[in-house]
């Protein structure tokens, strides 16, 4: 048999977990794992040298900001550098098709604070009009998930109430337009407009749509309204009336949620989150204002915070939220303050803190964005990490957030940070669990059945990383700073990462859910 690629003397890890890893050689035909083994005297077109070197299946990151930044620009490799190949659409049900062109520019208005300047049509008829944008552009794989913030404007705008019968009827028409386009997953942002003002009925309805497919339940759930604790519950309930497999994003293991962890487990609820393992968020300044004043579209929104009875019910419900004003700016439409913490940039303006955080939404026209450090005190975050980092029902996923001057450093290091600090350095978790919550377990969990795992007939989406020096760059301080020790990156047989170096070749596909 000739190969396309061999890729001799690494040992691999084949994400499942549950494999000891093992010396052999892969062998590649086209865009599939042909042969795993010893394959010294096969032939291949070229031999890619893995001696001391991991082989691992690629990184499949399910929460991220990242389908605009995979088309071109700054952060086009960001993930692929710490070998993720396969990113999900859609994070926190952010969407713009199918909708009309008006619709979809003030979701993206809406939205813009976690995609940066973008040159895009916006015009997309619907979901595989979407979807044609990325194939022969992208470095990595996207796989669609159902992005509902474009369901309900479809069938709604941006009504803050409860959908009627015929509404939801709509949504259920969309929701499966998605579904037939391959999404695995329907994805919400229970915090964001106009999501957040879906009720119950709405999500279960729309969550038997979803189950009737074999898609799952993926939501960053109403902190805001209804406090993490009740949210937690929420989507328990919604895994019970629509029986859907549930997963929450961007969560941690904390006194807080573990008896509900504890009570998953007793009662066997199909539930599974994700973490990117730093002690600070990233959001926009408006979802710290009161869920009240964030309703309507970004114009309804900006106009109504111009009324100075909203600011001043506003400043108190904002000192109140921020603590230690600590955020740090990551980006201001105007460019101001960048870098930043919110207490500097206040005392630069003669203001009190929650001031101008305020007035910089009208001011910024609501396209802002800050990290949010977790207000609870070092050593205790130390804990909260350390407990989120080995638990079984965690999945890694970076939530990264692109083209924008002042990223989290997440963006570019979630995945090598887990490798390097809670892997090798700290030893919380074998290089095998390590590469099972990247790569396997994502995979399972959100229906990608030909990837995830090093196995002949799978997808060759592949990872060859030096164990003893992987690690992220980015910090703070300098959150745009590629990942060390990744040496190859293939997707779909082709390299992307060569000797450490981009290549300029663009693999990357849409892949479809099968059942
Ligand atoms: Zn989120």
């Amino acid at each position: 048999m000739q190969f396309d690629y061999i890729i001799e003397g690494g040992t691999i890890v084949d994400g499942t977990g549950r494999a000891k890893s093992f010396p052999a050689d892969v062998g590649i035909v086209g865009d599939i794992i042909s042969a795993v083994g010893k394959l010294d005297a096969a032939e291949a077109n070229q031999r890619i040298d893995a001696l001391g070197k991991i082989v691992s299946p690629g990184f499949i990151d399910v929460h991220v900001h990242s389908e605009v930044a995979l088309l071109g620009g700054r952060d086009q490799l960001a993930g692929i550098q710490q070998g993720v190949t396969t990113q999900l659409t859609a994070p926190d049900g952010f969407g713009w098709a199918p909708l009309p062109p008006k619709l979809a520019q003030e979701m993206w208005h809406y939205a813009q604070f976690g995609y940066g300047e973008a040159d895009l049509s916006l015009n997309w008829n619907s979901a595989e009009d979407y979807l044609s944008i990325f194939p022969g552009h992208i470095p990595a794989n996207v796989y669609p998930q159902v992005p509902h913030c474009a369901v309900r404007l479809q069938a709604m705008g941006w009504a803050a109430r409860p959908a009627t019968d015929e509404e939801l009827k709509a949504m259920e028409k969309t929701t499966r337009e998605w579904l037939e386009a391959g999404a695995g997953c329907l994805c919400l942002g229970l915090d964001y407009q106009p999501s957040a003002n879906a009720d119950l009925r709405e999500l279960v309805t729309l969550s038997k749509v979803a189950a009737s497919y074999g898609a799952i339940y993926a939501a960053h759930v109403r902190y805001q309204t209804i406090g993490r604790r009740k949210a937690w519950e929420e989507t328990i309930e919604i895994a019970q009336q629509a029986e859907i497999p549930v997963h929450i994003s961007h969560e941690r293991v904390d006194d807080e949620i573990a008896d509900i962890l504890d009570r998953v487990e007793r009662e066997g609820i199909d539930l599974t989150f994700e973490s990117y393992l730093y002690p600070a968020g990233m959001t926009h300044m408006v979802l710290m204002l009161p869920m009240e004043f964030q309703a309507g579209s970004p114009a309804e929104m900006l106009a109504n915070l111009e009324n100075p009875m909203v600011r001043e019910k506003s400043l108190p419900y904002l000192r109140e939220k921020l603590g230690r004003c600590d955020q740090i700016v990551g980006y201001t439409r105007s460019g101001r303050f960048i870098g930043m913490t919110l207490k500097e940039a206040a005392e630069q303006e003669g203001k009190s803190p929650e001031e101008l955080a305020f007035d910089l939404v009208i001011e910024e026209e609501g396209i802002e964005t800050f990290v949010f450090p977790w207000q609870t005190p070092p050593q205790e975050n130390e804990v909260t990490l350390n407990r989120t980092a080995v638990h079984p029902r965690m999945m890694i996923a970076s939530d990264g957030v692109y083209n924008i001057p002042h990223p989290h450093p997440r963006g570019y290091g979630c995945f090598v940070q887990f490798l390097r600090h809670f892997g090798r350095e700290q030893r919380l978790v074998s290089l095998q669990e390590a590469i099972y919550k990247m790569s396997g377990f994502p995979a399972e969990r959100f229906g990608l059945k030909d990837r995830g795992r090093i196995a002949e007939g799978l997808g060759a989406d592949l990872v060859v990383f030096n164990p003893e020096t992987v690690a992220d760059r980015s910090t703070w301080q300098e959150p745009v700073q590629p990942a060390a020790g990744v040496d190859w990156v293939l997707v779909n047989g082709v390299p992307v990462i060569e000797g450490g170096n981009p290549t300029g070749q663009l693999p990357g596909r849409v892949l479809r859910h099968s059942l």
